[in-house]
């Protein structure tokens, strides 16, 4: 087993630490964030993700997983040193690369011994070099860096499970050596390991990305058809995923995607294929598409109402997807100040993100204690995320808590014969409305 540290612990780092830790091996998390830091030695981790926690506190526990914010501290043994700081956009869209590029001269300025440097960060094709030149330049010894581009494919919600069970895991690297020792690390996942060059690993994260948040625009058009011509969206999908060239996942039509990636890997790989002189119109278009779909509940709702202004609105979810306390680029951003601009009031609900939710909201967003709190009196509902306990809500709740039931779902919770048994108006995507 190896000693291994870990640079930034926010979703993908403390998820890799603590999982590291858990198949053995000796984990130092590192992080800039005091308060994080504090929280995390004493077993509590600063992000919601099933299952985290127990792991965490029972590496704690037995010695195999801590916590600094001191790097010499943290680096001192590392055979491996992973960074997993954030890559956020800059306005242009491009990656922003001030942490990845604080971190190599951290790296370079506390490192005393022979290393390996695996990014799992998403980075930008050419990143893993820059991060070798900037370590080599405030190096203070004579030491090997190794470099690997690692990327990560884990999903918020599903991040534990997905460690243990993803379909590959990439390693990006030109020298011999490190493949040998981040494959004997990655055996105890028992995930396939695919080896490559850096620049192709690089490319891997970016590609599949696009590719995924392609596919969801993809039958959000298809929607958009279906409900002009009278199909049901649903059952397309179904139909079409049956075909194993395509595969059921990612086809389901709703309000598009957001979260801490796709929007912003979309983006960057557009401006990535940019700097090569290549214009990347596939992925220009769906990017438009999705803009255009985060705004498909207002839009029909206007045409229900007419006007908006003075209606009351409940908006049932706020994380981007459901199992994460996650709002970044999470659609209700948009919806929500679309709604008050229409002069819409809004009271809002989420299991879990309320608090991450009020940070970036507008201030006169409410938000109701429970989906009862929040329903009553509303003029009308948009469910924003499909959260279980929004799945198996009493489709008669409705009618007893909101003046008239008009439901506009932006995720196809529900199954058309089932809310034709209420009185309740219900209009979602892709799929004929019930009024
Ligand atoms: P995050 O913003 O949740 O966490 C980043 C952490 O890095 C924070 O805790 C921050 O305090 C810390 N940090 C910043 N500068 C630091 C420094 N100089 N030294 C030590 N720590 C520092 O980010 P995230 O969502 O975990 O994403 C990290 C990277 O992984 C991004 O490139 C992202 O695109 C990629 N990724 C994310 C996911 C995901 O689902 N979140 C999945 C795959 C890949």
């Amino acid at each position: 087993m190896r000693n291994l540290a870990v640079i930034g612990t926010g979703y993908v780092g403390l998820v890799t630490g603590v999982c590291l830790s858990e198949v053995g091996h000796h984990v130092v998390c590192i992080d800039v964030d005091e308060e994080k830091v504090k929280k995390m030695k004493s077993g509590i981790p600063p992000i919601f993700e099933p299952g985290l926690e127990e792991l965490m506190i029972k590496n704690i526990k037995n010695g195999q997983l801590h916590f600094t914010t001191d790097y010499t501290e943290g680096l001192k043994n590392a055979e491996v040193i992973y960074i997993t700081v954030g890559t956020p956009q800059n306005i242009d869209g491009s990656a922003d690369l001030k942490y990845i590029k604080q971190v190599a001269k951290d790296i370079g300025l506390h490192v005393t011994h022979d290393v390996i440097v695996a990014t799992k960060s998403t980075v930008p094709v050419g990143t893993n070099e820059l991060v070798h030149k900037i370590i080599q330049e405030n190096l203070k010894e004579n030491v090997q860096i190794d470099i690997v581009s690692n990327p990560e494919f884990l999903r918020e919600g599903f991040a534990i499970y997905d460690t243990f069970n993803n379909d590959r895991t990439v390693i990006g690297t030109s020298q011999d050596h490190a493949a040998k020792i981040m494959t004997e690390i990655n055996q105890p996942f028992n995930v396939p390991i695919f080896i490559t060059d850096i620049r192709s690993a690089e490319m891997i994260k970016y590609a599949s990305n696009a590719f995924l948040a392609t596919k969801i625009s993809f039958i959000n058009e298809i929607a958009l058809i279906c409900e002009k011509i009278g199909a049901n969206v649903d059952d397309v999908a179904y139909g079409m995923g049956q075909d194993s060239r395509i595969g059921p996942k990612f086809l389901d039509a709703g309000i598009g995607y957001g979260g801490s990636c796709f929007p912003k890997d979309s983006i960057a790989l557009v401006k990535m294929a940019e700097n090569v002189n290549h214009s990347f119109k596939i992925l220009n278009s769906v990017i438009e598409i999705n803009k255009k779909q985060q705004m498909i509940l207002v839009e029909k709702a206007k045409e229900r109402f007419g006007s908006l202004k003075g209606k009351k609105c409940a908006m049932l979810g706020l994380s981007f997807k459901p199992n994460t306390d996650d709002v970044r680029e999470s659609a209700c951003i948009y919806i929500s100040k679309r709604l008050i601009d229409e002069g819409a009031e809004v009271s809002a609900y989420d299991p879990i993100a309320i608090e991450n939710a009020k940070k970036i909201l507008d201030s006169k967003v409410k938000y109701g204690a429970n989906m009862e709190e929040t329903l009553q009196d509303t003029d009308f509902v948009f469910i924003l995320t499909d959260w279980k306990e929004f799945i198996d809500f009493p489709l008669d709740k409705f009618s007893d808590l909101m003046k008239f039931p008009i439901i506009f779902d932006g995720r196809n919770c529900y199954n058309l014969e089932d809310v034709k048994q209420y009185p309740i108006e219900y209009h979602s995507i892709g799929r004929a409305s019930i009024i």
